[in-house]
């Protein structure tokens, strides 16, 4: 079914549940009332003009009208694109203009930003206009800015007006409507993180997202009983998909500890909410672990949770299943483009097996590892990974060449290296375009990056290919040095010799300060190469 449909039975089956929590707003609403909310706002949407199928922007940090957004969206028919609270005025333009959005719903401001002064940059014309009349040049397709808040500045829609606006008649349409979508109409367009160059706008439709969503919560056994603590960005499928269809789709309480990730915040909920699932990245839960007051902590009620986007050290890993009391917590593995979770650890898995796999393939889905000539691999050898399945994207919004490139036969080519072993399990090596071939041999780098970094003078080493006109590539370390360490290139080689193989020892060593990361924090590498190449030349 769609989405739309999952909440009004998600609201028949458990009214007056607890469906959502926002801590920092003070809010707790029921099922029947969170289900009450969204048909409000998605009346109010069709009653201004938008119509099924239109896009609509959401640019805000982690809040309810976040989640009102997202479902009146979806049972409306309208697409959200999610705008990822980081961007700046080229990001934001880029964003609206590639998916041509009529109207965006922002937040006024984040941290020291101001959204509205970022928008009026590039639609200067939005204070001489009223609200649903605006003629942006730069934004042709945009007509209305719906903002957060109360006190809204000129040619905006405050969004408390805009729940007041909705009409009865505008209810009666979106329940029209509700019966004319296809679990195959697209209504999500998310950006990827731009690890590898500029982030692309996936399609996502109502049985790639509801269904991912769904397998995510039975893969940790989510029911009525549950309350998920979400710390992580809603624009994030981590948060749409894997936190908030989730709940839904199992009855379980959505909880917004903060606007934005804050440790002491997460701790606080959790304690005080008794939640009994936790989701984060690594870091968050490092964060979390090393707080002062960590301690103080009652976190008895927490059972289990997911960390995902980026692997996770072992010593954090046990640390968040002992000291966390989060037995049962495993890890997801995913992209953007397949809704994302492909593959996922079970709860009872040995824990040898959820620090060093990413667990087994989801539900309903298909994956193997090729070779470039896309022939099959036998298990447990190194190739890249494809995925196919109802989870895979429609596509890349209006760039069929690239869809065609990333989908072939169904199969999502997610250009990550990975082997599958006898039982199913796989483990993520590294990405195939972060792959140094020097001379013929294969050198992944993440292989040489994890030894790097038990040389006790290296705080954090990342290796790219250079090109080289003998070897075709030659590996090249940049390192960040412990803080108040001195270190030499020479050090470090004869730290290799012996330890690894001849061909993987890196011929260059650069020292740096800093990687470029994207906002979720992972390294560009293409922009570490750029730089590194025109220093070396
Ligand atoms: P872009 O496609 O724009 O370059 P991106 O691939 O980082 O950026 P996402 O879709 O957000 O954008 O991230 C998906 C990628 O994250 C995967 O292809 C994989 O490389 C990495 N990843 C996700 N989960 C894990 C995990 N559990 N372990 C290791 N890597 C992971
Ligand atoms: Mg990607």
């Amino acid at each position: 079914g769609c989405i739309g449909e999952a909440l009004a039975a998600a609201a028949r089956r458990w009214p007056d549940q607890d469906a959502l929590i926002v801590r920092h707003q003070d809010i707790r609403w029921s099922y029947a009332e969170l289900f009450d909310k969204v048909e409000q706002l998605a009346a109010a949407l069709i009653d201004i003009g938008l119509e099924p199928g239109d896009r609509v922007g959401v640019w805000s940090q982690n809040n309810s009208e976040w989640v009102l957004a997202q479902f009146a969206t979806a049972m409306a028919g309208i697409i959200q694109v999610n705008i990822n609270p980081a961007y700046r005025t080229h990001e934001l333009e880029h964003a609206l203009k590639k998916t041509g959005c009529r109207a965006i719903i922002l937040s006024p401001y984040f941290r020291t930003s101001s959204y509205v002064d970022i928008l009026r940059e590039l639609a200067p014309e939005i204070a001489a206009s009223k609200a649903g009349e605006l003629r942006s040049q730069k934004l042709p397709d945009l007509q209305w800015a719906i903002c957060l808040g109360h006190d809204v500045p000129v040619g905006m829609i405050a969004f408390p007006d805009l729940m007041a606006s909705a009409s009865q008649h505008g209810r009666e349409r979106v329940r029209a409507i509700a019966s004319t979508l296809r679990p195959d109409d697209s209504i999500n367009i998310q950006f990827t993180s731009g690890t590898t160059g500029t982030p692309k706008g996936a399609a996502l439709t109502h049985r790639n997202i509801l269904n991912n969503g769904f397998f995510v919560g039975q893969g940790i056994k989510l029911n009525s009983s549950d309350r998920l603590c979400l710390p992580v960005p809603l624009y994030h499928c981590f948060g749409m998909v894997m936190a908030n269809l989730a709940c839904i789709t199992h009855g379980a309480c959505m909880v917004q500890p903060a606007e934005h990730f804050d440790a002491q915040l997460t701790l606080d909920a959790v304690a005080a909410e008794r939640c009994t699932v936790l989701y984060g990245v690594p870091t968050m839960f490092i964060a979390m672990l090393d707080h002062p007051s960590f301690e103080q902590y009652d976190l008895s009620s927490l059972r289990t949770g997911i960390m995902a986007g980026s692997p996770c050290p072992p010593a954090t890993m046990r640390k968040v299943m002992d000291l966390m009391n989060m037995k049962e917590v495993t890890i997801a593995y995913g992209m953007t483009e397949t809704s994302p979770v492909s593959f996922q650890s079970s709860t009872e898995d040995p824990v040898e097996l959820r620090i060093n796999t990413v667990g087994r393939i989801h539900p309903h889905l298909e994956a193997k590892v090729v070779n470039n000539l896309f022939e099959t691999l036998p298990v447990d050898q190194t190739g890249e990974l494809v995925v196919r399945g109802y989870s895979v994207m429609a596509g890349y919004w209006g760039d069929d060449a690239a869809t065609q490139e990333a989908i072939r036969d169904g199969w999502m080519h997610t250009g990550d290296l990975a082997s599958i072993d006898s039982d199913g399990y796989c483990q993520i090596v590294g990405r195939s375009k972060d792959m140094v071939i020097r001379g013929g041999e294969n050198i992944y780098p993440a292989e040489v990056e994890s030894f790097l970094h038990s040389h006790p003078k290296i705080r954090d080493v990342q290796c790219i290919g250079i090109p080289d006109d003998r070897f075709g590539e030659e590996l090249c370390a940049c390192v960040i040095v412990q803080q108040g360490e001195v270190l030499n290139p020479e050090e470090i080689v004869s730290f290799c010799k012996g330890r690894i193989s001849h061909y993987k020892i890196p011929r260059y060593i650069e020292f740096v300060e800093s990687f470029p990361l994207t906002v979720t924090g992972k390294v560009q590498k293409f922009l570490l190469r750029e730089t590194i190449c025109r220093k070396i030349g």
